[in-house]
Formats: C-alpha cells, sequence, structure tokens
C-alpha cells in the first residue's frame, strides 16, 4: 500500500482535469481532483459550449433574410437576450452534472475546493483538508488578460469571463483583439443585432493564419457591416453618463454599452503553490513541462492551457490521455501538436488544419497552391454577395497535402474530416483520384485541377 492517500491528485476539473482524473480512476487508481468553480472548467462553463450555442443564436437573422429568397414570408421576428442565457445556463448546467458524474462514477473523489501545493506530494484544499499523492496533474487552465500595455480603464471592460452572463444584451459593443475570441465575440453580437466595432493592433486580423483566410475574413465583416479598426488600440476606456466612452492611439472616439477585451489569455499558474513544490514557471507564467507533460519535478505534470501549449479543449484532452498512458499504463505517450484542426466560429466560419502558405515556405517546401473561390449554392437566390474560399497547399516534390484552409459554411465539419487524410498524409493526387459529392462545398476539394500558383522558398 503506497504512503499516499491517493495515487493522482488532479487540480483542476476542466477539459484535461477531467479527462486525467476519469481515466485513471476508471483503471481502478485512487484518484482525487480539486475543482474551485464548476466541473467542466472553461470549454463548458464559459467557452466552447455557451459559444457555439450564441454562435448559433447569432445565425438566425441571416437564416430568416435568406429564407425569403426560397419563396418563405417570415413574419416579425424578435430576439430575447435573457432566453438565451436562462436555457444556455440549464445545458452547461447538464453537461456539469455529466463531468462530476465522469469522474466520481469511476470512484474519483471530487472537492469543490481551491487547492494549492504544499509539497511535492502534498494539496492543501481551503477547507483546510490536505491531502497526500503519488502523482499530482495541474489542469488549472487560463484566464482572460486584462493587461492593456498602459492604457486607463481596463476596470470597465468585460472579458469572455462575463460575456455570457450579462443581464441586457448591448447595443453597442466595441471589442478589443483581433483573434478567436474578438473574431467570434464580434459575429455573435452583429447577428444578435448589436453595433459591432472590432479595434486591432495590427494590420490584418488572426495572426498566424493563412493570409487568404484573413482577406477573405476582412472582406466578409466589411460587407456585413462589422466595423473593424486596424493598427488601432485603446489608450482610455472611461465611463460617463451611464455610457463607455473609448478613445484609441489613432484619435477615434467610440461610445458604446460594453467594451469587451479578447487580448489573449493568461495561465493560471499564480498562487498554486508551485514554489514550495519546487515546479519551475516559464515565460508569461506558463508551468514549464517536458514532451511528456512532466514538470521539472519528478511526480508532477501539468497538461492543458496552464502548459500554454495549442490551447484548444481536444488538445487539453489528447495531452491528459497521453498523460494517463504514460504514468499509469507504463505506454510512453508524448502529446502530438501536429496537424490539429481548429475552427473560428466566425460567419461563415473558418476551418483550418496543417501550415499556412507562409509557414509552408519558412520550412523549406516548394509547393503548388490550388485555390477556388464562389458563391455558396444556398445563398444564390438571394444574390447574396457571400464568398466561399477553400485552399490546398501541396508539397511540389512530394505533392502531399501540407495545408487547408476553408472560409465558408460548415468550414469546421469539412476540416475535421480532411485532417484524417493529412494525418494519413495524403497527397494531393489522392484527393483528386476521389469522386466528387455533388452538390456540396467539400467536392471542390477534390476537383480542384488547375493550380493557382507555385512557389519556391
Ligand atoms: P480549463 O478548462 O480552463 O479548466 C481549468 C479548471 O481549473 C477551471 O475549472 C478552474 O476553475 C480550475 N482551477 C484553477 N485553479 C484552481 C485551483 N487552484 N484549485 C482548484 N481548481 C482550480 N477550444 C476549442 O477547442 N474550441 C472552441 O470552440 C473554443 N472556444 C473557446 C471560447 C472561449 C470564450 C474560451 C475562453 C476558450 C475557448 N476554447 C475553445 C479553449 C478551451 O476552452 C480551452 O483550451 C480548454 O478549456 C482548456 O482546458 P484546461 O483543462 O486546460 O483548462
Ligand atoms: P488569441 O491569442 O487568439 O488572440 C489575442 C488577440 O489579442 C490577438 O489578436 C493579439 O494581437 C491581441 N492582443 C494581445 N495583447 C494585446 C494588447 N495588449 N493590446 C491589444 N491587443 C492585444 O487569444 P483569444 O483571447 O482570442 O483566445 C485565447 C485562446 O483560446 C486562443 O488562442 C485559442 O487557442 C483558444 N480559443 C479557441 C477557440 C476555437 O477553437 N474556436 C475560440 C476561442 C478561444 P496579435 O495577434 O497582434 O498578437
Amino acid at each position: 500500500m503506497s504512503q499516499f492517500e491517493y495515487d493522482l491528485f488532479v487540480v483542476g476539473g476542466g477539459s484535461g482535469g477531467v479527462r486525467a482524473a476519469r481515466m485513471a480512476a476508471g483503471r481502478g487508481l485512487r484518484v482525487g481532483l480539486a475543482e474551485e468553480s464548476r466541473m467542466g472548467g472553461t470549454c463548458v462553463i464559459r467557452g466552447c459550449i455557451p459559444k457555439k450555442l450564441f454562435v448559433y443564436a447569432s445565425h438566425f437573422a441571416d437564416d430568416f433574410a435568406l429564407a425569403e429568397s426560397f419563396g418563405w414570408t417570415v413574419g416579425e421576428v424578435s430576439f430575447d437576450w435573457p432566453t438565451l442565457v436562462a436555457n444556455k445556463n440549464k445545458e452547461i448546467s447538464r453537461l456539469e452534472g455529466l463531468y462530476l458524474k465522469a469522474v466520481e462514477g469511476n470512484g474519483g473523489a471530487v472537492f469543490y475546493e481551491r487547492a494549492t501545493l504544499v509539497d511535492a506530494h502534498t494539496v492543501h484544499l481551503s477547507s483546510g483538508r490536505v491531502a497526500t499523492a503519488d502523482k499530482i496533474l495541474i489542469a488549472t487552465g487560463g484566464r482572460p488578460s486584462r493587461d492593456l500595455a498602459g492604457a486607463q480603464g481596463a476596470e470597465h471592460c468585460i472579458t469572455s469571463h462575463e460575456v455570457f452572463d450579462l443581464k441586457q444584451m448591448p447595443k453597442r459593443i466595441v471589442i478589443g483583439g483581433g483573434g478567436y475570441i474578438a473574431v467570434e465575440f464580434a459575429h455573435i453580437f452583429h447577428g444578435l443585432g448589436v453595433e459591432t466595432t472590432l479595434v486591432y493592433r495590427g494590420p490584418k486580423i488572426l495572426r498566424g493564419f493563412d493570409d487568404d483566410l484573413r482577406d477573405a475574413l476582412h472582406a466578409s465583416m466589411a460587407r456585413r457591416g462589422i466595423s473593424v479598426l486596424t493598427d488601432s488600440v485603446f489608450t482610455k476606456i472611461e465611463r460617463r453618463a451611464g455610457e463607455l466612452h473609448v478613445r484609441t492611439n489613432r484619435g477615434k472616439a467610440l461610445a458604446a454599452d460594453q467594451v469587451m477585451l479578447a487580448i489573449g489569455r493568461e495561465p493560471n499558474s499564480e498562487g498554486l503553490g508551485l514554489e514550495s513544490a519546487g515546479v519551475s514557471i516559464g515565460k508569461r507564467g506558463r508551468i514549464e513541462v517536458d514532451a511528456y507533460s512532466r514538470t521539472n519535478v519528478e511526480n508532477i505534470y501539468a497538461v492543458g492551457d496552464v502548459t500554454d501549449r495549442l490551447a484548444l479543449t481536444p488538445v487539453a484532452i489528447h495531452e491528459a490521455m497521453c498523460f494517463v498512458k504514460t504514468v499509469f499504463d507504463g505506454t510512453p505517450s508524448r502529446p502530438d501538436h501536429e496537424l490539429v484542426p481548429t475552427a473560428v466560429f466566425s460567419t461563415p466560419e473558418i476551418g483550418t488544419v496543417g501550415l499556412t502558405e507562409a509557414q509552408a515556405l519558412e520550412r523549406g517546401h516548394g509547393i503548388d497552391v490550388y485555390k477556388s473561390n464562389f458563391r455558396p449554392l444556398r445563398r444564390t437566390l438571394a444574390e447574396s454577395g457571400d464568398r466561399t474560399m477553400i485552399k490546398l497547399i501541396a508539397d511540389r516534390k512530394t505533392d502531399k497535402v501540407l495545408g487547408c484552409h476553408i472560409f465558408g459554411p460548415d468550414a469546421a465539419e469539412i476540416v475535421q474530416v480532411v485532417a484524417v487524410a493529412l494525418k494519413m498524409g495524403a497527397t494531393k493526387a489522392q484527393f483528386d483520384a476521389t469522386i466528387a459529392l455533388h452538390p456540396s462545398t467539400a467536392e471542390e476539394l477534390v476537383t480542384m485541377r488547375d493550380k493557382a500558383y507555385s512557389k519556391t522558398p
């Protein structure tokens, strides 16, 4: 019998922590998990799930408008924000229950408390209880940054933490940032009828994504009426006469009911007792881990957003599964961070997997680029200006498809499946040898015969 109360103690009941706790408990190990807020973590409570529900809500105005082109007459419509928030809350409570059951149902113990490390094998819970464990997994996630780099007034702003439970929907919103959250919420609010302005510090939003996707998104946002101010940052935010006033470095003055910061996230590594346990912290407060998610302390591991690798739910889950296999199954398993598909739920959405054109060239690939840009069939009757963009990048020597980038309806669903082909090392010739499914958007992936251009590094 081990000298410790638990074989594994997990700090954090989000995507990574719950998966590890559930798998370890399912193997008959003694598992404890501390969660200071709600089981399910960011993804379930204030991230992916409520966000996607809000995205669905935001699509209806567009759908109603489109319906007319198919002969439907849609009567007077209205939207009620409190109903959306209440129904969303019901659903996330249901999911929270499932996450709790996933751990407890497998024999794990859940403590709704904040945990801090006392030493490498001891965890202190906020109730005063102390637990000892052979292995400790830190899966404490991250939180929205409020660091406005010297600008005044961050205290007046909301973040993704507060946005899901606003009592009232704003009439005007200004969003700072140009990444996933800023782009998604700009489309959510715009779709719900809110006057929306995005303020981004660089020349083009979604830095790191393929340039054609970024250009297509900019054009689409402009067409839809979302105001995007580039090369701009907030200099001051103040509350006056019941509304917020924003000033930017370019002299722009904006009035709004809410100002949302979506300027990145910071790892939750502060006040965790990491120093007492001897765990090293790296840049931006991330917990440093090796290829197997082990910290510099032999029995302490970390997974998910707190390690600041790829902040996506399926990645946190994958890292947690690799951790359990490595530590408890005796099968060393390195998390694989290559060819991770990802989507930005703008309207229409972005789905992307593999290398961007710039990354492919940087890595020394000579490339052939295939592109298709067309009006989606569903929108033709309405004569809408919406376009779909599909781009494949293939290696000139091996013909392997290195990257696939889609901007258009269902891009996320399509790219999930394309990722399987890329993971198998599919070549462009194999894409071409696949018969199209007609009429569909995805058929363009297997019918693009003519290169748009080739490039060498
Ligand atoms: P988390 O899920 O954040 O869980 C950490 C948990 O630890 C939290 O519940 C926290 O309360 C708890 N905790 C922290 N400190 C302590 C402590 N000392 N003691 C006890 N408990 C503690 N990813 C996608 O793949 N797709 C998406 O569409 C997507 N949308 C997103 C939308 C938004 C608005 C946000 C913010 C994120 C989104 N993400 C999305 C990212 C995704 O949510 C995260 O990558 C994922 O939740 C990380 O999981 P995690 O286990 O590392 O941490
Ligand atoms: P991102 O890293 O995606 O974007 C942060 C944005 O804020 C960037 O545009 C960045 O600019 C800008 N920024 C950073 N600091 C400042 C500053 N001081 N002043 C002004 N602008 C600033 O972070 P998000 O917060 O949007 O999301 C966090 C992570 O959560 C994402 O990276 C993603 O991993 C995950 N997520 C995933 C989603 C999905 O899968 N659909 C949805 C939402 C979140 P610059 O680019 O110039 O550095």
